[in-house]
């Protein structure tokens, strides 16, 4: 999965479709070459300073630090994977051996958690895995009940999926490698609300919850080195206000807030979680751009708001001031104006745009009936489609393609369409998230796509997440058209004492620990339950085997399972 410069040269190749002239590839190859120039912000290099900081950048998608201490050591950040996490290690551990005390996580998010079991079993006496409080609930999600839609778009996203030659960068680092070995994240041991002064190992280190690329984001300082690790809050590429995988909205003025907090410190280092550390003046110089470049986008969002405009208006209406637009620190290589502007309006106000034409529009089939009315016949817009993919205007296409898959007209001449317009999209477009997203959706219109799972699950990783987000994932999996006219109680205990009870009732499935009129009793442990839920192991064997106890009522047991799949 490791990927080499020389295979740009093929990227640039392969971008274009077999049909696409000499002069198409040209246009491609001057499009692509900041993206491709991008990547070196990534070539792998552990940056050493002479305070005992030490950060990997180009590993992984993310950067891992190591802070020496006096009779150990400190990480901050733990790779994407447990095989990425080695691979640094491999070189840390040339510079300092000493024992590891401490991860810190600076957000939930894989690229910074996912390797932490690697440092966790080097270690006879486990080191302490600090986050701020809400971090594991966040992981819990993602890995629960959103992990079917957050896996699948950050599939597309990263292009994990695609041949790595297609993969120019990730816009924040090479390459996502989370799929590369099983998932190492350690549940935090240590976590705070606001803010954490600690020492460790002689070191002074402050903690500071700042919201902003994530709600549970923190940072970092070291007030003896005038050091400051600002996690995803800073990185050189537009802030991702809004990632296009999904996310909670992301409060964009906590945002400026976090980064003025770091600004009052006055820090000398810069060690982000992502790209190249800073030094000296530049600093402060980019922190600044960084909030202004921010500031300027919600503030005009808002004012433009204020005037009655709608969020995709605003979205062609705002630029930024040359000034900050000059910084390299704020280039479309992750975030987008555009897509950040949407954010900010639906954070503030929600999904309506306050057109009435926009709040019961026509369903997408019923529009696509009219349009085929207008235009004459459901073949006539076909071959429109076909003559803007011709003449690649290639939005239009796809908006063309959507209407006439919602009719199921020629669902396979239009698809193969489609994917042509999504192609040459995708690979024309200078931000990587865009890029891959287009690339893998035109690569899963493939006859013989097959997804590869991108968070798999294990017993390790299983024993890290709650009881409970099994519980949530039940209810969020119910099958209405199962479970209509079913009323049932089954009542979980667990060998930890704890119990569980899920009550269905007018197709939905209640949660609660309540233990009395039980329709089915069941005794288990709670690892089992996880495993035979998350498909490690086999429901039907469990139960069978007697290791999930329903007092013998297996068959009524595995039924009431059964009402949770599609
Ligand atoms: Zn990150």
């Amino acid at each position: 999965m490791k990927r080499s410069y020389l295979l740009i040269a093929l990227i640039i190749l392969s971008a274009c479709s077999d049909s696409a002239d000499d002069s198409n590839r040209e246009i491609d190859t001057v499009i692509l070459n900041d993206l491709i120039q991008h990547s070196t912000e990534f070539e792998k290099k552990v940056y050493s300073f002479e305070n005992g900081l030490h950060i990997a950048v180009g590993y992984g998608i993310a950067n891992s630090i190591m802070v020496e201490g006096v009779d150990g050591n400190i990480i901050i950040d733990a790779s994407d994977s447990v095989a990425e996490a080695e691979e640094v290690y491999s070189y840390f551990s040339t510079i300092n051996s000493n024992p590891i005390k401490a991860i810190i996580y600076t957000h939930n998010h894989g690229d910074h958690t996912f390797g932490a079991a690697y440092y966790y079993n080097l270690e006879v006496e486990k080191p302490m895995v600090i986050a701020h409080e809400s971090t594991s609930q966040y992981v819990e999600r993602i890995m629960g009940i959103l992990n079917p839609i957050i896996s699948k778009r950050s599939t597309r996203m990263f292009g994990t999926d695609l041949p790595s030659e297609q993969v120019i960068n990730v816009g924040i680092g090479p390459y996502l490698g989370v799929a590369q070995s099983p998932i190492g994240y350690i549940k935090p041991t240590l976590t705070f609300a606001d803010e954490l002064k600690i020492n460790i190992s002689g070191v002074e280190i402050e903690l500071y919850h700042a919201p902003g690329e994530t709600n549970d984001q923190l940072f970092v300082w070291l007030p003896n080195q005038k050091a400051l690790m600002p996690g995803d809050n800073i990185y050189r590429t537009f802030p991702n206000l809004y990632t296009i995988r999904g996310t909670p909205h992301r409060d964009v003025k906590s945002w400026v807030k976090s980064l003025d907090q770091m600004r009052a410190l006055k820090p000398e280092y810069l060690l982000p979680s992502h790209t190249k550390p800073l030094t000296g003046d530049a600093v402060m110089e980019t922190l600044t751009i960084y909030r202004d470049a921010i500031q300027y986008v919600h503030d005009q969002t808002i004012r433009l708001m204020n005037e009655g405009y709608t969020a995709d208006e605003i979205s062609h209406l705002i630029e930024l001031p040359t000034e900050v637009s000059n910084s390299p620190f704020v280039r479309e290589f992750y975030g987008t104006i555009r897509w950040s502007v949407k954010s900010i309006f639906n954070g503030y106000l929600g999904w309506f745009d306050g057109n009435v034409s926009n709040l019961d529009p026509l369903p997408s089939e019923e529009y696509a009936r009219r349009l085929v009315t207008l235009s004459g016949s459901e073949e006539k817009l076909f071959l429109a489609l076909e003559e803007a993919v011709q003449e690649k205007d290639m939005q239009w296409a796809l908006q063309l393609s959507d209407s006439l898959l919602a009719l199921n007209y020629k669902i396979d001449s239009t698809n193969k369409l489609r994917q042509e317009a999504i192609q040459y999209i995708g690979g024309r477009s200078l931000n990587p998230n865009k890029r891959n997203y287009f690339l893998s959706s035109a690569n899963e219109l493939n006859r013989n796509y097959e997804a590869q799972p991108l968070l798999p699950q294990t017993s390790e990783l299983l024993r890290e997440i709650s009881i409970d987000m099994f519980f949530e994932i039940l209810s969020v999996r119910l099958n209405p058209k199962k479970a209509k006219g079913i009323t049932q109680r089954v009542c979980f205990l667990f060998d930890s004492g704890e119990t569980r009870t899920i009550t269905m009732r007018n197709q939905i499935a209640e949660i609660s620990s309540t233990n009395k009129n039980c329709d089915i009793q069941v005794k288990t442990s709670e690892q089992t339950l996880k495993e035979s839920l998350a498909g490690v192991r086999n429901p039907v064997l469990s139960v069978a085997s007697g290791e999930i106890d329903t007092g013998g009522q297996r068959t009524k047991f595995l039924s009431f399972l059964s009402n949770f799949t599609e």
